[in-house]
């Protein structure tokens, strides 16, 4: 079995964002992080983006406001960021707090700068299968790893469980536009075991630390699991059980240092696109060599 390795994946990404920061005479992309409260998990992430921003030769700058701010005077901040030219990307991190409209302010970013693909209007061009929007980065993180390793997408069938709008939904609709045939499980979904061994392709998004295992897989299937949770050791882990996958599975990503890493990457291409976009500068993209997934 071939480890997918977010790493390899996220250094390729690197390249691409590098190509694009060539044409743009020496302009360095900037990104709003906006946080509001002290949510461990939130500054957490926020820490990461703002380190990967930077490794990836850009700039963050991070907005953070207290818990207790009220929706209105969120709002007007929000506004602010999301007007300021200077500012190229937006990422809102959520959920906001219980008393406010998250849909409001996901209708009020500007989907040119909508580096996580919040916006309904970035949601429907995902949808229709539109190149020029932003789909929500974990799900293209999904894609970007199959294609950094060279895995065949077209005609496979592809399985995914979970079906929330930041993973499922949209990774549904690019593995449709990828010309895959799509099944998506969820907690209704019947012989959920069945399903996942039909699969070429499976995708674990469903939030439930080793919910799935080797027995879930048959012939060979490519296993991405995006599940990011912690087991009852306090260790961070996926949703499927990596034991006796060796020999069910053709390759598959590991929790952590797989899809989480790529996320973080697809952010910052978003970034460098949102810039290129916005400001009108020559649009470049390297073509990726083939890997060792792809000689076999
Ligand atoms: P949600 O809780 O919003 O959605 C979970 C989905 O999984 C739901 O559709 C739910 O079904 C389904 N599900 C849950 N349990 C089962 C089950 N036993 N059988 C079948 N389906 C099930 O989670 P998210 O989509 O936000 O996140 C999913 C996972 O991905 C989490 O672990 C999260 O931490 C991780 N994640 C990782 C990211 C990364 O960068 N790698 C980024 C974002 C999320 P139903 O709709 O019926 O309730």
């Amino acid at each position: 079995m071939i480890t997918l390795k977010g790493a390899e994946v996220s250094g390729k990404l690197k390249e691409q964002v590098g190509e694009y920061l060539k044409g743009m005479d020496g302009y360095v992309p900037t990104a709003a992080i906006v946080r509001v409260g002290q949510r461990p998990d939130d500054i957490s992430y926020e820490r990461n983006v703002m380190k990967k921003i930077a490794a990836f030769g850009m700039e963050a700058r991070s907005f953070v406001f207290p818990e207790a701010i009220s929706e209105e005077e969120f709002c007007k901040e929000f506004k602010k960021i999301n007007g300021d030219d200077a500012i190229d990307g937006i990422l809102l991190l959520r959920p906001l707090p219980k008393t406010m409209d998250e849909r409001a302010f996901e209708r009020m970013i500007d989907p040119r700068k909508d580096l996580d693909g919040i916006s309904p209007v970035n949601m429907a061009g995902v949808f229709a299968g539109e190149e020029d929007g932003f789909a929500p980065c974990t799900a293209e993180a999904v894609i970007e790893v199959l294609k950094a390793y060279d895995i065949e997408i077209t005609g496979k069938h592809a399985v995914i469980v979970g079906r929330s709008m930041v993973v499922g939904r949209p990774l549904s609709m690019l593995f449709l536009k990828e010309n895959a045939t799509v099944t998506l499980c969820h907690t209704r979904t019947k012989d959920l075991g069945k399903m996942c061994r039909e699969a070429d392709i499976l995708v674990a998004a469903a939030g439930k630390a080793g919910m799935l295992s080797a027995e879930h897989v048959a012939g060979g299937a490519v296993v991405i699991d995006v599940g990011i949770n912690v087991d009852e050791n306090g260790r961070l882990c996926g949703d499927v059980k990596w034991e006796g996958l060796e020999t069910a599975a053709l390759a598959a990503t590991p929790v952590p240092g797989g899809v989480g890493a790529v996320t973080t990457a697809v952010l910052c291409k978003h970034l460098a696109q949102a810039a290129l976009r916005r400001r009108g500068y020559r649009n470049t993209c390297p073509s990726g060599g083939r890997s060792a997934i792809a000689e076999r």
